[in-house]
């Protein structure tokens, strides 16, 4: 999804839900890895940007980027608000739910490298590139033993993935 069209969104979710106005930038940054949007602020407490992960962006369906959209719009209204904004906090978690968007770290976006470990089988992901390049300079945690590289994976966000 375009940028652009995430502003848009964000735009008439925080005027429509919350009647405030969207005045943070809303950004791509294709460092995040772990997790597919933040809210970002200054040290102290102004309101930065709003930012989305390239992989999201390139890989997750339209529901998906709308839920998350919403997520980090929701930090932003209930901190204008004065309310508590914090991931886990009761009335954040309430308005999560009040519109239908994702908790934290309950989907995942994004390509990850899946490989076997040569001395047990047991699959496992990873988002390290590198992996695949030179996997003879890594070890399984599982039995700290060599792997073998087989493939890749794209989750859109449609599929729940927990870690
Ligand atoms: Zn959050
Ligand atoms: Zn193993």
């Amino acid at each position: 999804m375009d940028i652009d069209r995430v502003k848009q969104i964000a735009r008439v979710f925080l005027t429509e839900t919350y009647g405030i106005e969207l005045s943070i930038p809303v950004e791509r940054n294709n460092r995040l890895r772990t997790t597919q949007g933040r809210y970002v602020i200054k040290h102290d407490d102004t309101p930065l940007r709003i930012e989305l992960s390239g992989q999201t962006l390139e890989y997750g369906t339209e529901g998906a980027i709308i839920g998350i959209v919403k997520h980090e719009c929701i930090h932003y209204a209930l901190h204008q608000l004065g309310k508590p904004y914090q991931d886990g906090s009761a009335y954040f978690e309430a308005e999560l739910k009040k519109h239908d968007a994702p908790r934290t770290g309950t989907c995942f976006i994004g390509k990850l490298y899946t490989f076997t470990c040569d001395d047990c089988g047991q699959v496992g992901e990873t988002w390290r590139k590198q992996l695949t390049l030179t996997p003879e300079k890594y070890r399984t945690t599982c039995c700290r033993g060599t792997l073998t590289w087989i493939g890749e994976k794209i989750y859109n966000g449609s599929n729940e993935l927990l870690y």
